[in-house]
């Protein structure tokens, strides 16, 4: 196909309360909030769009905050690690920040060559920052005490838990165009070379793992990338074909979208790069207003009531 996918479009999860969630990403990681809007489905609790100046796709990271939901559990036939990938020499800051913050975090670890650094959210949810081989020269958004020489830059890699990697692999490199990259005792890591950034996969295999649960600090779903429409309904034939049941296409508002369970588990979703998030509300205002997409603006007032005070 001429238009590949174009490695992780955004990554969609779970949380508690969404006033923690606001503070800690925005404020704790320095992400910018480049969408408010609710959960079509269930339009009195929100939906946050964190990602960089503009929310290009493989920065962003979107939340369902749910007050009061229970924790899941990390496990097999999930998404289970979160990849970003941050500037060299940023550690040192990072480091500090996490301990100042009174978030749970690792030692500074190595795999496949690169450091990085785990850490949790205040939901559990596990994060990596990593100094990417290459450097990462996507643009960066400041915040007061994030500076550019620190600041996230977006996705580096996803991290799927499965039992048996085989089939999993398979729709990565046969539908979605991803090689093998290397691999390290269990962990088997995947790369598109139609972008520069947010283009890796890895698999951890383990055969005995039980499955993890969806709640509080879960990821739901992550979602690769495609150009446009026309390259998104290729990709609905070709999957169709094989056999695994597939949405029709769904309007995002903000992107077109197709989902599908691929065979270790995980809920995948193919994304479009159009029209994005300035679609509804100026660049430079992006997150500043609560969007609602056309069919809830009549019950507006009765919505703004219900939603939870973020600041
Ligand atoms: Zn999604």
């Amino acid at each position: 196909m001429e238009n590949k996918i174009k490695g992780i479009h955004h990554v969609t999860a779970i949380s508690g309360s969404a006033k923690r969630n606001v503070n800690f990403y925005t404020h704790t990681l320095g992400l910018h909030l480049v969408k408010k809007t609710v959960n079509f489905d269930d339009p009195k609790t929100y939906h946050l769009y964190y990602g960089d100046q503009t929310g290009s796709p493989g920065t962003i990271l979107t939340f369902f905050p749910w007050e009061g939901i229970t924790t899941g559990r990390r496990g097999a036939r999930q998404v289970t690690e979160i990849g970003y990938s941050v500037p060299q020499g940023s550690f040192e800051f990072w480091l500090k920040r996490l301990e100042d913050h009174n978030i749970i975090h690792n030692k500074i670890a190595e795999k496949f060559g690169e450091q990085y650094l785990t850490f949790l959210d205040p939901d559990g949810l596990k994060f990596e920052l990593t100094v990417a081989k290459n450097e990462d020269t996507r643009l960066p958004w400041e915040t007061t005490e994030i500076k550019v020489e620190n600041t996230i830059k977006g996705f580096h890699q996803i991290t799927i838990t499965t039992n048996k990697m085989e089939p999993t692999a398979r729709i990565l490199t046969e539908v979605l165009g991803f090689k093998l990259l290397a691999q390290s005792v269990n962990r088997y890591r995947f790369i598109t070379d139609s972008v520069a950034n947010a283009n890796i996969v890895d698999l951890v295999e383990v055969a005995g793992e039980i499955a993890g649960q969806i709640a509080g600090g879960s990821v739901h779903h992550v979602a690769f990338r495609v150009s446009n429409e026309k390259t998104l309904m290729e990709y609905r034939d070709i999957i169709a074909g094989m056999g695994i049941h597939i949405t029709d296409k769904i309007d995002r508002n903000y992107f077109y979208s197709l989902y599908f369970r691929e065979p270790g588990g995980v809920l995948f979703e193919i994304a479009t790069d159009n029209p994005g998030f300035a679609v509804d509300e100026p660049a430079d205002e992006l997150g500043t207003h609560l969007m609602l997409p056309p069919q809830y603006e009549s019950r507006r007032s009765e919505i703004e009531r219900a939603l939870p005070q973020l600041y």
